[in-house]
């Protein structure tokens, strides 16, 4: 009955197999989204560098605009002093020259006056062009900058889309992973319980099939005391034949259980991914309703569904009498019962997919003294 946990456990590992896929997907979105964060974070910086500077002009501008404020004002105060100290205007102070000699006097000094100033206002106020002139350059590169940010974040915040959907897809699969992983946990669960359980019965069979040896033993002991004693002529008829329990004495050598169906699923002693515990018999993957029959001439000793080992489904074991026990199990129905003698080769029932089992199959195992054997050994 591992087919059912081999189904699920190739689900699972196809499962984990996109998963890892997925994740690489993720990954190599994530290693983009890491790129542009880094163009982000120079570009971040490269803003921060421009609005520094753009504050720096702006500090420039209004200092030159300060200092021409200032220089603007002085130059008002000194012609304001000259006009009033000759009491007129500037005209005045030129049209009341004596001489021409005073005029050009008076020019030049008026000249001498304003000259300083009025170049250094004029200096100031093509400097604070040109400072302007480079606020609107900065301010242009900032727009630029912020531009492509701009579109970076987009494109990052478009493939963090894409990472959110492939997490959720994640998601979704660790999920039906963990519920794959518990299903097939609690097949190989059910399975060594099972298989437990049979083991269980057959040391319980072995052992009570020991005591009911020594109950001979003694009861044969005390009839042959008693016929000395009573000095009765006589063999004691008490023979093993009929209360060991196996009244038929198997050959040691089986027929096949499926006659139509030769095909072997799993192996005796199989160990894999599926298989944690060695497979204890062979697996025939039989069609459902084939007829199965006895390996060999024995004594039913179970037949049908036993509490315990469910797993197995409908069973029939034969003990042969001569330290084997053949078994079959999921079978669709049972055609013996239990303490019936059968013959080699007679019909005890019929292929099915009875107790954690998925596929219609023939679970065939084979105990010498109770340990499971190779049934290929005896066929
Ligand atoms: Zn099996």
């Amino acid at each position: 009955y591992a087919q059912q946990k081999q189904e699920n456990d190739s689900k699972l590992a196809k499962l984990r197999q996109d998963k890892d896929k997925k994740s690489d997907y993720k990954n190599t979105l994530e290693n983009q989204i890491s790129t542009l964060q880094n163009q982000i974070d120079t570009y971040n910086e490269q803003i921060q560098e421009l609005d520094t500077k753009i504050l720096k002009t702006q500090d420039e501008i209004a200092d030159k605009q300060k200092n021409i404020s200032a220089n603007t004002a002085r130059l008002k105060k000194r012609l304001c002093a000259l006009y009033m100290s000759g009491g007129a205007s500037n005209l005045e102070i030129l049209l009341s020259a004596d001489s021409v000699y005073d005029f050009a006097d008076k020019v030049e000094a008026l000249q001498m006056v304003t000259a300083h100033d009025t170049s250094l206002i004029h200096l100031l106020k093509s400097e604070m062009a040109s400072v302007k002139k480079q606020k609107t350059a900065i301010k242009q590169n900032r727009q630029a900058a912020a531009d492509a940010k701009t579109s970076v974040s987009e494109k990052q915040g478009e493939l963090s889309g894409f990472v959110r959907e492939a997490q959720g897809v994640i998601n979704d699969m660790s999920a039906k992973e963990s519920s794959l992983q518990s299903a097939s946990d609690d097949f190989a669960q059910k399975e060594e319980a099972a298989s437990q359980a049979i083991d269980k019965w057959y040391a319980d069979y072995q052992a009570s099939q020991e005591k009911k040896k020594v109950e001979l033993a003694q009861k044969q002991a005390s009839q042959q005391q008693k016929s000395v004693s009573a000095k009765t002529v006589g063999s004691s008829s008490v023979a093993a034949s009929t209360s060991g329990g196996a009244s038929a004495i198997g050959s040691g050598s089986m027929v096949w259980p499926v006659p139509s169906c030769q095909v072997i699923t799993t192996y005796f002693g199989q160990v894999d991914e599926v298989h944690s515990h060695p497979h204890k018999g062979v697996d025939i993957g039989a069609s459902y309703g084939s007829t199965i029959v006895a390996p060999d001439s024995g004594t039913v000793v179970m037949a049908g569904a036993g509490a315990g080992y469910e797993g197995y489904g409908n069973v029939v074991a034969i003990d042969h009498g001569n330290g084997l026990i053949s078994l079959c199990a999921h079978m669709s129905s049972v055609a013996v019962s239990s303490g019936q003698t059968v013959a080699k080769g007679q019909v005890i029932g019929y292929v099915g997919s009875t107790g954690h089992s998925t596929g219609p199959h023939c679970h065939f195992e084979v105990r010498l003294n109770g340990t499971p054997v190779n049934p290929m050994n005896y066929v």
